[in-house]
């Protein structure tokens, strides 16, 4: 069985509205392991079972060295699941799984499509990763679930780069494809209905349910060969409910990437 390397990413530099995010990676592993749940996801397997090591979390300084740490941790053999930090984390989280994983589909779950060729003058912002994504080529498919905020540019940005988008006012969860490449699976907090969620900096209503977004990773037939879960802000959580959701999804994820 495969090691999975579990990181926490403390950053939220290029968070365009509020910060918090870097506060999250110690709070989910508190939520996962404080005695609330058991730590089996609902498949029934545990994920004491998955050969996890936890490396800890980074407080980051200089963009980039989020690539050099992910890197390190690959060239282990592991598959790494990431605690962000915003989402600005995934570009260079990804661009160190492009030498080995050349061939990646991504299922992005998010209520933003963060596809702009820039933001407040910051091509790195959290706003931006899947725009750097695409134009590196670094994803042969980026399926899009959970988006309901999509403007005039960043739809001629999906256009461009082919990406997948469906829509929560159009979303039939019945209607997501099935995956042939190794998957990344990339979980903005925010993709949730802020009443399952409030603990985001971007509360978009009319999102996506707990049970649906478990229901779609636990749907998933193909190898999921890495993760990351982003954007949880504890300064806006009621009740840690966020952390523990979040958590939740840690489980979920973590059995499909055993
Ligand atoms: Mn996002
Ligand atoms: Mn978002």
């Amino acid at each position: 069985m495969q090691k999975i390397i579990l990181q926490g990413i403390q950053y939220d530099e290029k968070s365009s509205y509020q910060k918090g995010a870097s506060l999250a990676p110690p709070l989910i592993r508190e939520a996962l392991t404080c005695g609330s749940a058991n730590l089996f996801a609902e498949n029934g397997i545990s994920i004491e079972d998955a050969h996890l090591i936890d490396k800890g979390d980074f407080q980051i300084q200089e963009y980039f060295d989020i690539e050099k740490i992910t890197q390190q941790h690959l060239e282990t053999g592991a598959k790494i699941l990431t605690l962000g930090g915003d989402h600005s984390i995934t570009f260079p989280v990804i661009k160190a799984h492009h030498k080995q994983y050349p061939k990646l589909d991504i299922l992005h779950i998010d209520a933003h499509c963060d596809l702009y060729y820039e933001f407040e003058g910051d091509p790195y912002s959290h706003a931006c990763p899947f725009a750097r994504i695409m134009e590196n080529g670094f994803a042969v498919r980026l399926v899009q679930v959970g988006i309901r905020t999509l403007n005039t540019h960043q739809a001629e940005q999906a256009e461009k780069y082919k990406v997948e988008i469906h829509q929560m006012k159009d979303l039939d969860l019945t209607n997501i494809p099935t995956f042939k490449n190794p998957l990344y699976i990339s979980l903005d907090m925010d993709g949730f209905d802020p009443a399952y969620a409030p603990g985001v900096s971007h509360h978009e209503p009319g999102g996506l349910t707990a049970r649906q977004v478990i229901d779609l990773i636990q749907n998933i037939e193909t190898e999921v060969i890495g993760a990351d879960i982003v954007e949880y802000n504890p300064t806006k959580d009621f009740h840690n409910m966020t952390a523990f959701l979040a958590a939740k999804m840690m489980k979920e994820i973590l059995v499909k990437m055993m």
